[in-house]
């Protein structure tokens, strides 16, 4: 890690629950946990106090956790399961109000928590995720160096793709791509969508075969140090876009790049969303254009903020936010196309390389 920001984000953290009068907060998700400790496994409930932090997992993580975490939190692993362990530390020293995190927790787990601690119980919204809207600098280079992979691997594989070749054998070069470049994982499941699938805006990639002159929507994800970049190309494939085609496309990349031009850090969601869909509206596609203009991409790749009809929150200095208007048109084909901004205090910076341009596949 280039500059260790996690002691910094608990202090945050502290603060933050101070202001709401706990001592205590459980946390549970786990991209939460990895933002605040450094641990990547996928069993463990973290318990912050006032004055240190308590990570517990279990014997599958008992190293991982440990060399990932350092002098971070105090690890704690338990041969038999998180909860009992958090049970007994929470009957050792209870907290007066614990605060827990209500959008994460299942009614079971609200019902073991409120069965283990002596003291209130307090549910939070969100606390740590709006610490992680506004990234740092590593973060975002984290997110550039996933986009530019992705890039990358899209490069590679669009000479390969041919009419008659199914979406799940376009989506296996694509993914071999990824992955072969470093991709931890795919944050998504990749989406290849041909000819009229193209317009399911989260189409399940499937056995469709591509035919001539279609539609070839790529909705595709990689990740580098745990953060996520999600881009999205539509190109023709074995003809030339015929003129309908290139009329929608057009507005769809003209509207892109409107919001990528004018969107600013404190601009609220709503605006940000206008900045698109005010143009792809005016043109009669407004109906088209069904799903909001973007999201916060991070740790996960859907996250706060929100670039949304229905978010009056200003977006903060420093999210990394994805700019992917589209027009939908049933039983005809879709067009999107999805960028990945760092918003900066002193201006949008696009993280992904915006190529695009119409591309007409041989
Ligand atoms: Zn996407
Ligand atoms: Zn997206």
């Amino acid at each position: 890690m280039a500059s260790d920001r996690r002691a910094e984000r608990q202090a945050a953290l502290r603060a933050l629950l101070d202001e709401d009068g706990l001592d205590g907060l459980l946390v549970q998700h786990l991209p939460n946990i990895r933002y605040l400790t450094g641990f990547s496994g996928s069993a463990a409930l973290l318990l912050v106090r006032p004055d240190g932090c308590i990570l517990i997992s279990d014997f599958r993580y008992a190293a991982q956790a440990e060399q990932e975490v350092g002098d971070l939190a105090r690890v704690e692993i338990d041969q038999v399961n998180v909860w009992q362990r958090l049970r007994r530390l929470l009957a050792e020293r209870p907290p007066a109000l614990l605060g827990y995190e209500a959008h994460i927790a299942t009614v079971r787990d609200a019902e073991r928590l409120s069965a283990a601690t002596p003291g209130r119980l307090a549910p939070t919204q969100d606390r740590v995720e709006r610490l992680r809207a506004a990234k740092s600098a590593d973060e975002v280079e984290a997110i550039r160096a996933a986009a530019a992979l992705a890039e990358a691997a899209l490069d590679e594989t669009l000479p390969e793709i041919r009419v008659g070749q199914t979406e799940f054998e376009i989506a296996a070069l694509l993914e071999a791509a990824l992955r072969r470049r470093g991709s931890e994982w795919h944050p998504f499941p990749t989406i290849v969508a041909s000819g009229p699938r193209s317009a399911l805006p989260h189409a399940r990639t499937s056995p469709r075969t591509l035919g001539r002159g279609e539609w070839l929507l790529l909705d595709f994800g990689a990740q580098v140090g745990g953060y996520c970049a999600d881009l999205t190309r539509t190109v023709v494939v074995g003809a030339a876009a015929d003129e309908r085609q290139r009329s929608i496309y057009d507005l769809v990349r003209t509207a892109q790049d409107r919001a990528l031009r004018h969107l600013r850090a404190g601009m609220s969601g709503r605006d940000a969303d206008a900045l698109a869909r005010d143009l792809i509206a005016s043109r009669g596609f407004g109906e088209a254009f069904g799903h909001s203009l973007g999201h916060g991409l991070g740790l996960e790749v859907h996250e706060a903020p929100r670039l949304s009809r229905t978010v009056d929150d200003p977006l903060p200095v420093g999210a990394v936010v994805t700019v992917e208007p589209g027009i939908y048109l049933p039983g005809w084909g879709g067009v999107r196309l999805e960028d990945d901004v760092h918003l900066a205090a002193e201006g949008p910076e696009c993280l992904s390389g915006n190529r695009t341009e119409l591309l007409e596949l041989a």
